[in-house]
């Protein structure tokens, strides 16, 4: 079988974008394929082997490109899209409203999702596809790209620490990023991976602060 770019798999179903009301287009995950060939990289991001299947919990309107929660299509979103992303729902659930009153967690969860995604994509310029045959991406980072994400980070680990606590490995690689390697290290030592604990400690002694790929898998 080939495996093109944009291929999509299965029929199209329909949602209606709550903004403007267009009729919007997507495919379901392809969930009845089996996984082989997973990369498993330390933020969480994993590659398999079909590149086009991305899957995300937020959709933007073909139509007026606004954003709407909604889960499970192929293809994905932009870095700059997570950043819009995020930004309207900091607004938006920082409105002080009864809806948001009571929807508090489970927006700080929503926001958790994007900077992660936001840290993920960011990611993405360095880390190299394993069907890329290693031709390696020389991509420049700029220092206001930099800061982005280094803020990104900042905003995550305080998520974190309020939502998902016990996170240890991914709490240890965000203090990785941002060079906080005491830190990391605190973090690394409570994973119960003995293994992944090697490996992320072998990098905080080296001080490489960019995302790896874990050797679990
Ligand atoms: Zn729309």
């Amino acid at each position: 079988m080939a495996i093109y770019n944009n291929m999509q798999i299965g029929k199209p179903s329909y949602k209606i974008c709550p903004h403007c009301w267009k009729i919007n287009q997507y495919h379901r995950g392809p969930f009845f394929i089996h996984y082989f060939g997973l990369t498993v990289w330390s933020d969480g991001e994993t590659f398999e082997e079909l590149p086009s299947r991305i899957k995300t919990k937020l959709q933007k309107c073909h139509s007026c490109n606004k954003f709407y929660w909604f889960e499970q299509k192929l293809g994905g979103m932009s870095s700059d899209d997570y950043e819009k992303a995020v930004k309207h729902y900091q607004y938006k659930y920082s409105k002080k409203s009864i809806v948001n009153l009571f929807f508090n967690r489970r927006n700080k969860r929503r926001l958790l999702y994007l900077r992660l995604k936001i840290i993920q994509s960011y990611n993405d310029a360095i880390r190299e596809h394993p069907l890329n045959n290693s031709k390696s991406k020389k991509i420049i980072i700029s220092e206001s790209e930099r800061r982005i994400f280094e803020e990104n980070v900042k905003l995550l680990i305080s998520l974190l620490n309020e939502l998902k606590s016990n996170d240890h490995l991914l709490l240890s690689e965000l203090h990785r990023y941002l060079g906080d390697f005491e830190k990391a290290k605190e973090e690394i030592d409570k994973v119960e991976d003995d293994n992944i604990k090697k490996q992320i400690l072998g990098e905080i002694q080296a001080k490489n602060r960019d995302v790896i790929t874990l050797n679990s898998h």
